[in-house]
């Protein structure tokens, strides 16, 4: 007798096989969430160059194909085709448009994906995005409007220009360092108006000196033009500092916090002149991007009145330890003696933007002026203001001190453009002032 084929044998593996099926398609289905895709940027204007990143994501049975194509005017062009032979649960990329046939203005990008997930049971495996970018090739056109940009090794310098477009990032270049340039309001769009504060610093001599407008549309397409200038050498002061035992234990006890493991106060003394130093520089540049787009300084700056100077922007200082030179610094101040603890009038219109201790500064105060343009009241004794305080010339801010490395009481005073420290005498110079920035801005 065949019995095999009724027997509990057979039902035991149709039981089996159903149990299999049902949790195999168990499996193949549950994945009910389609891929996930994203696109960055996503909205605005891109250049040919600009990256755009295209992620996607299916945590189910992983993605099976995805497509991406660009649509302009009716025309579908592939960008990239991919098959996912291991189904794998995430895929990025980096697209570019260089190379493809786009032309400036709209387009659209689509992005579809499918998982892994069972075919044909409807949309559920499948996803579709789209996007409307616009295409933009063309860096943006500079006119300068300001002519005769005379700059002196420390000092500063303004340029006015304008811009066929809008502009992201933009100011002007030197060497490494980046002055922004701000857009002046009241100005109509057809007119982008921008003006840059920036400096010939007093570390780059003439030969050295190529100033540079940088400008960046919205799209990423970068413009360079260089600005025509006449540029000064200016020879600086060497000066000798003593760096006495008395001086180490008066005034170290202040910094020992910074560097507890330095072995002696004069260890603590270089930490200081050097690190803290650069810190507390790096820190200036932060604050000076704290602006106001538009000035807010009336005419020249005030110098502290009835002050002795008793030291120069630009100095070159050698400090001696028991006749031996230790270290080397420029000094990027004036520092003015007048009477203990007197009072500082503000150099100028503007806002608090910074008091409290700031490293070799001491208790300091910085009151932003407008254009990346700041003033610098370092080692103070007292501050009578607030941050975000709205302060004008001659008022009352505080009072000088020897807080911070300073030997004795004094002020030192500091003009900064972008928060590099330029040479604060063209700021007290009515006459200079005129020529070079004022007289540009139409003030
Ligand atoms: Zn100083």
């Amino acid at each position: 007798m065949n019995n095999t084929k009724s027997g509990p044998k057979f039902k035991l593996i149709l039981i089996l096989a159903a149990v299999v099926l049902a949790v195999g398609g168990y499996f193949l289905l549950r994945d009910t969430d389609p891929p996930a895709l994203s696109l960055l940027p996503n909205v605005g204007r891109v250049s040919p160059d600009t990256v755009l990143t295209l992620k996607a994501e299916d945590l189910g049975l992983g993605l099976k194909d995805l497509e991406v194509r660009l649509v302009q005017k009716g025309k579908r062009t592939g960008l990239l085709a991919k098959d996912f032979a291991q189904g794998e649960i995430r895929f990025s990329t980096d697209l570019t448009l260089s190379g493809t046939e786009i032309l400036e203005g709209p387009f659209e990008i689509e992005i579809e994906a499918r998982d892994r997930s069972l075919y044909p049971l409807g949309q559920a495996g499948r996803s579709r995005l789209v996007r409307n970018l616009v295409l933009d090739a063309t860096p943006p056109r500079i006119s300068v409007e300001s002519g005769q940009h005379n700059l002196n090794q420390g000092g500063s310098g303004l340029v006015v220009y304008k811009s066929d477009e809008d502009l992201g990032r933009t100011g002007v270049l030197v060497g490494e360092r980046f002055f922004p340039g701000y857009r002046q309001t009241g100005d109509k769009d057809q007119n982008r108006v921008y003006a840059c504060l920036f400096a010939m610093p007093y570390d780059t001599p003439p030969a050295e000196f190529n100033p540079r407008i940088v400008a960046r549309d919205l799209a990423g397409n970068e413009r360079l033009r260089a600005i025509p200038v006449h540029a000064n050498a200016r020879a600086f002061r060497l000066s000798k500092i003593n760096v006495s035992d008395q001086f180490l234990e008066q005034k170290m006890p202040e910094f020992r916090k910074f560097f507890p493991n330095a072995p002696s106060l004069l260890d603590v003394f270089l930490k200081v002149n050097r690190e803290l130093r650069v810190e507390n520089r790096a820190r200036l540049k932060e604050i000076g991007l704290d602006t106001s787009p538009t000035p807010m300084w009336e005419g020249p700056f005030l110098r502290l009145p009835n002050s002795a100077t008793m030291a120069g922007f630009g100095d070159r200082r050698e400090y001696l330890s028991q006749g031996k030179m230790i270290d080397e610094q420029t000094h990027l101040g004036i520092d003015l003696a007048s009477v203990k603890n007197a009072p500082i009038p503000a150099a100028n219109n503007g806002m608090v933007v910074h008091t409290g201790y700031l490293g070799i500064y001491g208790d300091a105060l910085i009151i932003d002026h407008g254009l990346g343009l700041q003033s610098l009241y370092a080692h103070l004794s007292e501050t009578a203001v607030n941050n975000g305080d709205n302060v004008s010339q001659g008022q009352i801010i505080g009072r000088t001190g020897v807080s911070g490395l300073a030997g004795g009481d004094h002020l030192h005073f500091g003009i900064l453009v972008s928060g590099l420290p330029v040479q604060p005498r063209e700021w007290w110079d009515a006459t200079w002032m005129r020529n070079n920035v004022d007289g540009k801005l139409g003030r």
